[in-house]
């Protein structure tokens, strides 16, 4: 990508060349207090409002309004089967087979439901790997599990841990664990794309390799869904969670998304938590029916859903949809690699990108660490019109998403933190 040039001009063509550039006007852009637009590179923590959203839930606002109860089948959009209609384009997004996904509950509590079917642990195996530097709710969760089963979470917990004086894990450092202590691990629950370091992992090896210990392998993609080519189904993993307000750009604390593979679609075996939404749909309102489950990722769901908290996926993910994951992730390869060229001309002294540098292995994210900054950096970016987000103990992370960001959006992010150093 050495192509790249500096200066505003190569910025502004780059956006007149890009046929996704349109995309910002459906976004609504955050603004200052001097209604100036603000450059929000804060994708990975919670994604812009889609233009649309508002319209879609206003729908079944409209239609609660008016019909009530007769809402669940006479809406517009009917709420019975509501989540349905999130189901293809929602397994287009990660790769799956529309068997295999479902949106529900929030994202750690769909690791905890996923655990329920997938942490089975023994006497002999009963340890969970998790990389060491993973979300905390995520460590939270994978220690409560092991609790929950009477294990200790110290004992029970295997951390994958990037090496001394680096900062990204490797793949053969997972091999030497599984060589070790494969046959200890019941589960291996990694980010799929390391908060932190932006990391994507290589689903399928890390797959493949559990499998080969016998062990059961998730990922959570908080991090990856609507950012890299996930590939869920064809990755092998037993069970993948996100949540749909990052990349998804649906809303604040917006509905999570659950991915199960679809050689589990059928077992009936499988222990799980249901509630009447697992459950056979034609028979679901008899009500007096033995417990009949539905197959694929479906019959892990639990309660009936949020419909205005679905309309905002739905407005969403009909722009996911409409452009397309190829196009998606070849504009951000594109501007990320952008965005990497312009802060390693600010020199390599300064600048430290912790991020793997190989466009594969990383979504739009770039982490970066600034010699001997420290938060009043990010505060003065902040103040200057740059939304990024600052992670202890050093590191400012930015995200731009090629929906709504631009070559100049990057460009102008450069040349604040330049002024600033
Ligand atoms: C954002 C994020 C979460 C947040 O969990 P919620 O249950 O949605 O609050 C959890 N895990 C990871 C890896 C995340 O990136």
């Amino acid at each position: 990508m050495s192509d790249y040039k500096l200066g505003l001009d190569y910025a502004k063509a780059q956006d007149n060349l890009d046929e996704l550039s349109a995309y910002k006007q459906q976004f609504h852009i955050p603004k200052d207090a001097d209604g100036k637009a603000l450059i929000y590179l804060c994708g990975n923590s919670l994604g812009l409002q889609p233009k649309s959203t508002k319209a879609y839930i206003n729908q079944e606002l409209e239609d609660w309004a008016n019909l009530g109860v007769e809402g669940h089948t006479e809406a517009k959009n009917p709420w019975l089967p509501y989540h349905e209609f999130l189901t293809e384009a929602t397994a287009k997004l990660v790769g799956a087979k529309p068997i295999e996904v479902v949106t529900m509950n929030s994202l750690t509590a769909n690791l905890h439901f996923m655990m329920a079917s997938f942490y089975k642990p023994t006497k002999e195996r009963y340890k969970i790997l998790i990389e060491s530097d993973a979300f905390p709710s995520d460590k939270y969760a994978v220690e409560s599990q092991l609790r929950h089963h009477g294990f200790d979470d110290k004992d029970g917990l295997i951390l994958w841990s990037p090496r001394e004086g680096e900062e990204l894990l490797r793949n053969e450092d997972l091999e030497a664990i599984l060589k070790a202590h494969g046959s200890e691990i019941a589960l291996i629950m990694v980010g799929g794309v390391n908060y932190y370091t932006g990391q994507f992992l290589d689903f399928k090896r890390i797959t493949t390799l559990g499998h080969q210990h016998g062990c059961k392998v998730g990922f959570d993609c908080a991090h990856g869904a609507g950012n890299v080519d996930l590939d869920l189904h064809n990755s092998g993993a037993d069970f993948a969670v996100w949540c749909t307000y990052k990349y998804m750009n649906s809303g604040p604390g917006s509905l999570s998304g659950c991915f199960v593979h679809d050689r589990h679609a059928y077992d009936k075996d499988l222990n799980r938590f249901t509630g009447w939404w697992s459950h056979n749909k034609d028979t679901r309102f008899n009500m007096r029916h033995e417990f009949d489950v539905l197959p694929g990722a479906e019959g892990w769901q639990l309660s009936n859903p949020p419909i205005l908290s679905m309309a905002a996926i739905r407005a969403s993910l009909d722009i996911f949809n409409e452009v397309g994951l190829e196009k998606l992730i070849k504009k951000s390869k594109k501007l990320t690699g952008y965005f990497e060229f312009l802060l390693k001309d600010l020199g390599e002294d300064t600048i430290r990108i912790i991020t793997p540098e190989n466009p594969e292995e990383r979504g739009c994210q770039l982490s970066i660490q600034v010699l001997n900054a420290d938060k009043a950096l990010h505060d003065k970016l902040t103040e200057a019109g740059v939304i990024s987000d600052w992670r202890e103990p050093d590191v400012i992370r930015c995200a731009p998403t090629p929906l709504y960001n631009s070559y100049e959006d990057v460009y102008n992010m450069v040349e604040e933190l330049k002024a600033l150093l």
